[in-house]
């Protein structure tokens, strides 16, 4: 749940004539009170012992609470925030800024490509041979990166940059450049745009036999993968949501190809190449 998320449920107990305090994104006193009232006044049945949860657990049904009524589908009335939650509220959002709810084929990915990054079938003419788990590597630089990486399957295992090939490096230093300065160390984290899930990885692509991985020049990244799966489309991907258009962007302008901007899947990946 992000600030903004409280924000909006403000905005709304206030519209309910519950809540008098600042539209400021903060839970404090003023706003637990208002969401205890409110909840069993939404028209949603809640489970037992709701009363005895934690103000954050509270906060979180009532939105799911509000999206329920507005005939979106949160999943049960929880107040656990997962990416079921996360997509509804903030496609609840969405519809009351837009009057209309968000849409994969809105998205038009950039297509500017200012350091001719090649197609998938040229990759290794470009780049030269990708690396091999016998232990052939590309050439490989360091990048480090202006905000501290977790590893996703160790979050308390930091990482502070990331391999990138020779050709890619510049690019990779401007664009973590940008988007550390875009969001902030704070908001990255928010954002779980500081959850490691992959860089260079000598491996064939997921369900191929033949095809190597992007992962294997590496010249792709992974982010967040758990709320990013491989198969899950922009109504589930985190990285779908309005909040992360940014952070697209600063990678196209570079040339680079989100897979879920251009094809919907695997939402968690982008790399210097073109999808052929
Ligand atoms: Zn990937």
């Amino acid at each position: 749940m992000l600030t903004s998320h409280i924000r909006y449920l403000q905005s709304r107990l206030a519209a309910l004539g519950h809540y008098a305090g600042p539209l400021d994104g903060q839970r404090g006193p003023l706003t637990d009170a208002a969401i205890r009232k409110v909840l069993p006044l939404l028209g949603q049945p809640l489970p037992p012992g709701w009363q005895g949860w934690t103000p954050r657990r509270q906060a979180t049904a009532a939105l799911q609470a509000l999206a329920r009524a507005e005939g979106l589908n949160p999943g049960p009335i929880d107040g656990w925030w997962g990416p079921q939650t996360d997509y509804t509220v903030t496609a609840m959002m969405t519809r009351a800024e837009t009057g209309r709810l968000p849409d994969w084929r809105d998205i038009r990915p950039g297509t500017a490509n200012p350091h001719g990054w090649p197609r998938e079938s040229e990759v290794s003419a470009f780049y030269g041979p990708h690396g091999t788990p016998e232990g052939r590597r590309p050439p490989l630089v360091k990048v480090p990166s202006p905000w501290t990486f977790r590893i996703a399957w160790n979050l308390a295992q930091p990482r502070s940059f990331l391999w990138a090939h020779e050709k890619t490096a510049a690019s990779l230093t401007r664009i973590l450049a940008r988007i550390h300065q875009h969001y902030g160390e704070a908001r990255l984290r928010e954002l779980r745009l500081d959850i490691f899930s992959g860089d260079y990885d000598p491996r064939l692509m997921r369900g191929s036999q033949t095809k190597w991985s992007m992962h294997a020049w590496g010249i792709a990244y992974d982010f967040d993968d758990t709320e990013n799966r491989l198969n899950w489309g922009a109504d589930r991907a985190r990285l779908a949501h309005p909040e992360y258009r940014p952070f697209w962007e600063i990678w196209e302008a570079e040339g680079w190809v989100s897979l879920g901007r251009t094809r919907n899947y695997d939402w968690m990946h982008v790399q210097a190449a073109r999808p052929d």
